[in-house]
């Protein structure tokens, strides 16, 4: 609640600039008030002394007090009073009887004895119950004194100049709308900069998008704000670098765990054939001839299915513990697609299925050879194994100077689309038994789209419309 009625800051700096500049023009116009006032005065005084002087050079001259009131006044209704030195009243054009009282005590006249001249602006008369404005000067023998009734026009000759006051007014007046703009002004930067402290304490993120204005303030508002941005972006930033590198490093943990799981699992089942191979050879040494090769014929290819397995285990750990391990050289990709392409058709001296490449003469590119050259061997092996097509396409549609693209196809029967997004998983296998009865390990397609990633480029597989499977791979020069 208490909050709630506090002043803002611009509000409490304008009531103190307001109050401060009112009290600087009311000081000055009390001031200024008492001088024209001062200066009025003596001006009134000056004509009445005159008007005395001439009265006592009259009286000199042998005129009669009665017969004073013959020469002008400068002013009506003045009153004249001729006063002994000792203070008696001898004649008040105003009175009919004279008062007995001493007048050596009033003000005028005793400045008079003592200066020659005296004046009061105004002063009550006990004698005529009026107030007056009196001007005494004191001659040889005698003390005159006029005073001019204190009535309304004497009140306005002797008041100050309204116009000032009015200028005073206005000019206080502008100044406090100047200084009311001015304070909003200010009061906007610091209520902005007051919610960025509360925003700051409260850990909210900060923007620095809107401007503040252009004086010292405001830059320094801006500079802080900004500044306090940048930290905080950065600290952002570096937060969820840290939560990413986490989550990589736990999900390479993971990811090696679950291999290491499959590895022991795809391992047992040779090795068990292999021992018990072995074992029947060991317990059935007169065993015949036919039976012995046919064991051993098992135990071949069973060690052939674990030196595969190795080998592909070893290739995907050489690329999950990081590229450096792995080097990059200059090398022809059109060549490394002919040696794969020869090797196959080495491998099946009898092809059901014929190879139809389309690639430049030479396809310049940084890379690593055996890895590249896996990627066509897997892929040329799976679509020998599985497509139970007849041909397979091997072409570059693609070749910039940044990248290629390569499209590997077969006529084959494809695989069910619900299959295909799993196909690049470790130790995915479409058709487990056929797969293990062909010798696949399930690492085939994750080596292919390891080896693509690790040249910096996409691969995605999908269905032919006219049947068979088609991956699309880019590779980065
Ligand atoms: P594998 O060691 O079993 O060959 P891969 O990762 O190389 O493992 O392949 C995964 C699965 O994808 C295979 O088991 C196979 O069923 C399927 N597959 C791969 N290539 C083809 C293809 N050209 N035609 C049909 N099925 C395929």
């Amino acid at each position: 609640m208490g909050s709630k009625t506090k002043l803002r800051f611009h509000q409490r700096l304008f009531l103190i600039l307001l109050l401060f500049s009112w009290t600087i023009v009311g000081c000055f116009l009390i001031f200024q008030y008492g001088r024209e006032r001062q200066f009025k005065a003596e001006q009134l005084d000056a004509r009445l002394q005159l008007y005395n002087m001439r009265l006592l050079e009259a009286l000199r001259d042998g005129k009669s007090p009665s017969s004073l009131t013959d020469i002008k006044a400068p002013f009506e209704d003045l009153r004249v009073s001729v006063i002994s030195m000792s203070g008696l009243m001898i004649f008040d054009n105003t009175l009919d009887s004279l008062p007995d009282a001493n007048h050596l005590d009033r003000p005028e006249i005793a400045e008079a004895l003592s200066m020659g001249t005296g004046c009061v602006i105004r002063r009550h008369s006990d004698t005529t119950k009026g107030n007056y404005f009196y001007s005494a000067m004191a001659g040889d023998s005698v003390i005159v004194r006029t005073a001019a009734p204190y009535s309304i026009p004497l009140q306005s000759v002797l008041s100050a100049d309204s116009g000032f006051l009015w200028f005073m007014l206005s000019v206080t007046l502008v100044m406090g709308l100047a200084a009311y703009f001015v304070t909003r002004r200010l009061g906007r930067t610091i209520s902005r900069l007051n919610a960025f402290a509360q925003k700051a304490e409260r850990g909210e993120r900060i923007y620095d998008d809107e401007p503040f204005p252009h004086d010292e303030l405001g830059e320094i508002s801006g500079h802080i704000i900004r500044l306090y941005a940048r930290l905080q972006k950065a600290t952002i930033d570096r937060d969820s670098q840290h939560k990413m590198a986490m989550h990589e490093q736990q999900e390479k943990i993971r990811i090696k765990k679950q291999l290491t799981n499959n590895i022991n699992h795809e391992l047992k089942t040779p090795v068990t054939a292999i021992q018990v191979c072995l074992e029947t050879l060991l317990s059935h040494p007169d065993i015949a001839e036919e039976k012995r090769a046919d064991f051993l014929q098992r135990c071949y290819n069973d060690s052939e299915r674990l030196r595969r397995l190795l080998a592909d285990v070893s290739t995907i750990t050489r690329m999950d513990e990081g590229s450096q391990a792995i080097t990059k050289g200059p090398l022809d990709l059109s060549e490394t697609i002919r040696d794969a392409v020869s090797e196959c058709k080495a491998a099946h001296p009898e092809p059901a299925i014929e190879i139809h490449t389309d690639c430049p003469e030479t396809l310049l590119l940084t890379g690593n050879c055996s890895l590249l050259a896996s990627v066509f061997r897997n892929l040329l092996d799976n679509a020998m194994a599985y497509s139970d097509g007849k041909n397979i396409f091997i072409s570059v549609v693609e070749d910039t100077p940044l990248y290629c693209k390569l499209i590997f196809a077969d006529d084959g029967v494809g695989i069910e689309e619900t299959h295909l997004p799993h196909i690049f998983e470790r130790f995915y296998r479409v058709d487990k038994g056929r797969s293990r009865k062909l010798g696949g390990t399930g690492l085939g397609l994750s080596i292919v789209k390891n080896a693509i990633l690790f040249h910096g480029g996409t691969v995605t597989a999908c269905n032919r419309p006219a049947g068979g499977l088609e991956f699309t791979f880019t590779l980065m020069k």
